[in-house]
């Protein structure tokens, strides 16, 4: 297996795939993939099902919530949560911490009024808002967020308290990587294709009360009420996605749950990040240290041209998806679940050794 640092599609875990080669073509001795299957069959119903019921576990998500399948990766959200819940009149508050809020105000702008709450682009980003810098209004339509910045490697650590105002959350590149108290949020949204499965399924995570209050004119299948009277089957599901959904929460109940995947994964990132931090400057980490992500760690090398032999020399030793984010460069190690503690350890080392060698 390649040593994967991708920051999404991304690792799925081994286990997880091979289960999946081993049923690929013949599902529960039905002689047919499950991809092959009625999405209105009985097999694939338990696996839909099952796939729920197991999120619902993890997360402890109280009986007031609707957990949905979608599709449109987390892009359709950033057009659905205003499209559902945003009049022209009203306000919603934004706070910005990188490229993904960024998007998610500029689909939000077309539908009512967008007040930033807070902002760290004059920091390049580099960290979370302190809980009392966010300004939100009683009457906004709800506060959104995005709870891990795939791009610039930062994380909300604690949530802020948005009390009667629904809190929205985009948790695309950390859902399942640590314990949540779902019922602080209003929604909870994520594309699949980091920590949940392969790319194709949105998970979302709604209060029912909203579901009631939400914006009627609008098209049918962009209305999370479609989605929730039906149980995800209103049409066609990306049923594969699901199934590996399932397969992947199962995963995670083996590992011990949310804590234990938790725990697994700050150590994995410490590994990095010492060595970014024992480095002298060498490496250099984009992100202030209070407000560092576990799942993507973003750093410099020295200088470009060393940066750029750092990169080369990763990719000849084996180490895969290490290039920063198209818009921004560096580097960037995306640890997400399904990476081994060995793969992150492996990068530690490699990260000293090239120190050493150009130092
Ligand atoms: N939100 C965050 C935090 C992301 O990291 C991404 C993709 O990487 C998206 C949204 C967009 O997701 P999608 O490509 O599923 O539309």
């Amino acid at each position: 297996r390649a040593y994967n640092f991708n920051a999404g599609p991304s690792a799925l875990p081994i286990e997880v795939l091979q289960k999946a080669q081993e049923e690929m073509v013949n599902y529960n001795n039905s002689g047919m993939s499950i991809m092959e299957m009625s999405h209105r069959s009985k097999d694939y119903e338990a696996v839909h099902n099952d796939a729920i019921a197991r999120l619902r576990a993890l997360y402890s998500i109280p009986d007031n919530y609707e957990v949905l399948f979608l599709q449109g990766g987390g892009s359709l959200q950033f057009t659905m949560v205003p499209m559902n819940f945003l009049g022209k009149e009203q306000t919603a508050s934004y706070i910005l911490t990188g490229s993904w809020s960024e998007k998610a105000i500029k689909e939000a702008k077309l539908f009512g009024q967008v007040q930033e709450a807070a902002s760290t682009k004059e920091n390049s980003y580099r960290n979370i808002p302190a809980l009392e810098e966010i300004q939100f209004s009683e009457t906004d339509a709800y506060v959104h967020i995005t709870s891990n910045n795939t791009i610039y490697g930062t994380q909300w650590k604690e949530f802020p308290q948005t009390g009667a105002v629904p809190l929205i959350a985009d948790m695309s590149s950390d859902i399942l990587s640590k314990p949540v108290d779902v019922s602080n949020f209003g929604i909870i949204y994520a594309g699949a294709q980091k920590n949940l499965g392969p790319s194709g399924v949105t998970v979302v995570i709604i209060r029912k009360d909203l579901l009631e209050k939400a914006n009627t004119n609008i098209p049918t299948m962009l209305k999370y009420s479609t989605h929730a009277d039906s149980n995800s089957l209103y049409n066609t599901p990306p049923t594969f996605g699901i199934y590996m959904l399932g397969e992947v929460l199962k995963w995670v109940e083996e590992k011990g749950g949310l804590e234990a995947v938790e725990k697994n994964n700050e150590e994995k990132a410490k590994l990095i990040y010492d060595v970014i931090d024992n480095s002298n400057d060498f490496y250099r980490g984009h992100a202030t240290p209070e407000s560092r992500s576990l799942m993507n760690i973003t750093f410099r090398v020295a200088n470009e041209e060393l940066e750029k032999q750092f990169l080369a020399e990763a990719k000849e030793a084996g180490f895969v998806g290490l290039n920063g984010h198209r818009s921004v460069g560096g580097c960037r190690a995306s640890t997400y679940n399904a990476v081994p503690f060995e793969t992150c350890k492996a990068l530690a080392e490699f990260m000293i050794e090239f120190q050493n060698k150009h130092q």
